[in-house]
């Protein structure tokens, strides 16, 4: 899962970028509204954490321009303390959930699992695929009640597929929600993850659907 962290307080930014990515997700930073703008207009993530008060365009700005354009993604603002007009004039923008600062980093993790997990229409923390689990609290992957043993990017992949069950998920889609803007992006790695999880999953869990991509589906057609 790919997320943009929209911060201009580069403490605070650090804080969050680090917190994600030990939960597992990928973090792309901005500290200004423009470039938040053009990020989330232009790349694939799966939530933003937006901090209302920025630089060089305001959060509600960036926010009400992103759903004019039709862009989905679930966004979680970051208000002053006991400003419940930013909290009104977010929500009214298209914000999906708001948290006040000071928080705990614990609670904003919380929330973004449930707005990622809402957003793919899973209801639980848990998304369950035949033997499979994903645990989106843990950020674990269990088969037949087993921790599996993945490396960042293999569960970077799986998630996305758990989050994406009975879909098909293209190699370009994969590639936009693992890797962060900067990185090296080369989707032959995909291939190589792919590969790597299939040998750890039993037979044909992961379909290849010619030209199309992936699909993640239970063993023997089971839920
Ligand atoms: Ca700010």
């Amino acid at each position: 899962m790919r997320t943009l962290v929209v911060e201009d307080e580069p403490t605070l930014q650090a804080q969050l970028a680090e917190a994600l990515a030990a939960a597992g997700y990928v973090a792309d930073c901005a500290d200004n509204g423009v470039d938040a703008h053009f990020l989330g207009d232009s790349e694939a993530y799966d939530a933003v954490i937006l901090d209302l008060g920025l630089p060089r365009m305001d959060g509600i700005t960036v926010l009400k321009k992103w759903r004019a354009a039709g862009r989905t993604m679930p966004v979680l603002i970051l208000t002053a303390r006991d400003s419940w007009h930013e909290k009104v004039a977010g929500i009214d923008a298209g914000a999906d959930d708001y948290l006040s600062k000071p928080f705990h980093m614990e609670e904003l993790l919380a929330r973004l699992r449930a707005l990622i997990r809402r957003a793919g229409g899973h209801a639980s923390a848990e998304i369950a695929c035949g033997p499979l689990t994903l645990d989106t609290r843990a950020g674990r992957a269990t088969l037949d009640g087993q921790t599996m043993t993945l490396t960042s990017h293999e569960f970077r992949v799986l998630a996305y597929l758990m989050h994406h069950l009975g879909e098909i998920v293209s190699r370009t889609d994969l590639v936009e929600h693992i890797y962060a803007q900067d990185f090296d992006r080369d989707s032959n790695t995909v291939e190589v993850f792919i590969a790597r999880l299939r040998k750890k999953l039993p037979p044909d869990m992961i379909e290849t659907v010619r030209g199309l991509g992936y699909r993640l589906v239970a063993p023997d057609g089971n839920k």
